[in-house]
């Protein structure tokens, strides 16, 4: 592996026509931190991508890989690798022969063939013909397609879609690996559950437009709000001591459940001793990813 240069979007711009699918964007991915390219479908991440491995040709601005085009940077399979849609394999091959071509191609030693397909753990399927695999099978051939020239960088458009569960537990623990390793990695989902649990640094676009680059902890904590939950027999007494006690408690619509904001689970626990009424649940809660990207793009006028 080299020393691993930065991946760098400038002003870049990517207009088909009339539309603008990716608008002035600028960031940075750095090494050793699993970067994660959110957004919903159609949000410009994989032409951003395409972009980047010079696949696609910028409108305006520049994506750049140690300050200079992927193109213009000598070796680039050794670079960078990446997997850009896993079905894109010669389906007659097997897994081995693509490999081997791949390899060819990237003068990369032969050697490497079998190390990548263990690393994938597609081992036992190196005979198969690539046409016959699953598709999670074709996702982690695409990986090891990505990972031949030992790169310094690895982007992955959408590497978690046709993966079982197993198969995501197991892209997402290769990608903290790489990263680990002081890898740059940089993947784009448009599944917020996933993303949470795979990056620790998050791009997020939106029509094409940067909305956040920051930690994903960070992004969580600014943009969701904490409440508290509980559940009681006695739930009007609750309101009640609740609303004394200046917190904001709102009732359920159905149930015995009471929704606390501005207040911790301790507070409500308090309150409700003091009031002697009995609790039969009393949890924090913290907004998900999800509802931290919808609130951001209904509030975001640019992003509408
Ligand atoms: P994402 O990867 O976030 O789903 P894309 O980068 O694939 O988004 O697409 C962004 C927008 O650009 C979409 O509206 C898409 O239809 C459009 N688009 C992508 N590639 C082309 C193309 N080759 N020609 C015309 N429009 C395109």
């Amino acid at each position: 592996m080299q020393p691993t240069p930065i991946l760098q979007a400038h002003a870049l711009v990517k207009r088909y026509g009339r539309l603008t699918a990716v608008d002035h964007l600028s960031f940075a991915v750095r090494p050793g931190v699993v970067t994660g390219f959110l957004g919903p479908n159609g949000a410009g991440k994989s032409t951003t991508l395409r972009m980047f491995l010079g696949l696609d040709r910028p409108t305006g601005g520049a994506a750049t890989v140690g300050g200079l085009p992927l193109a213009e940077t000598p070796h680039p399979m050794r670079v960078v690798g990446a997997m850009l849609d896993a079905r894109a394999v010669h389906p007659r091959r097997t897994a081995r022969d693509h490999l081997a071509a791949v390899a060819r191609a990237g003068r990369v030693r032969r050697d490497r063939v079998d190390e990548v397909l263990e690393l994938v753990g597609l081992g036992p399927a190196a005979r198969r013909r690539a046409g016959d695999f699953s598709l999670g099978m074709k996702q982690r051939l695409g990986i090891a397609t990505a990972l031949v020239g030992d790169p310094g960088i690895v982007i992955f458009d959408e590497p978690l879609n046709g993966l079982d569960p197993e198969g995501i537990r197991w892209a997402r623990g290769l990608m903290r690996d790489l990263a680990a390793e002081g890898r740059t990695v940089l993947f784009s989902s448009h599944l917020m559950g996933e993303m949470e649990l795979t990056a620790d640094h998050l791009v997020v676009v939106h029509r094409g437009r940067l909305l956040a680059d920051q930690p994903l902890t960070d992004f969580i904590a600014e943009h969701t709000s904490a409440h508290v939950r509980a559940r009681t027999p006695d739930r009007d007494d609750l309101l009640t001591a609740l609303r004394r006690a200046g917190l904001d408690a709102a009732p359920d619509a159905a149930g015995p459940g009471v929704t606390v904001t501005g207040g911790t689970t301790d507070d409500v626990g308090r309150v409700a001793a003091a009031a002697g009424v009995e609790l039969a649940e009393l949890t924090a809660v913290r907004d998900s990813l999800e509802d931290a990207f919808l609130t951001m793009t209904a509030t975001r006028k640019d992003a509408a």
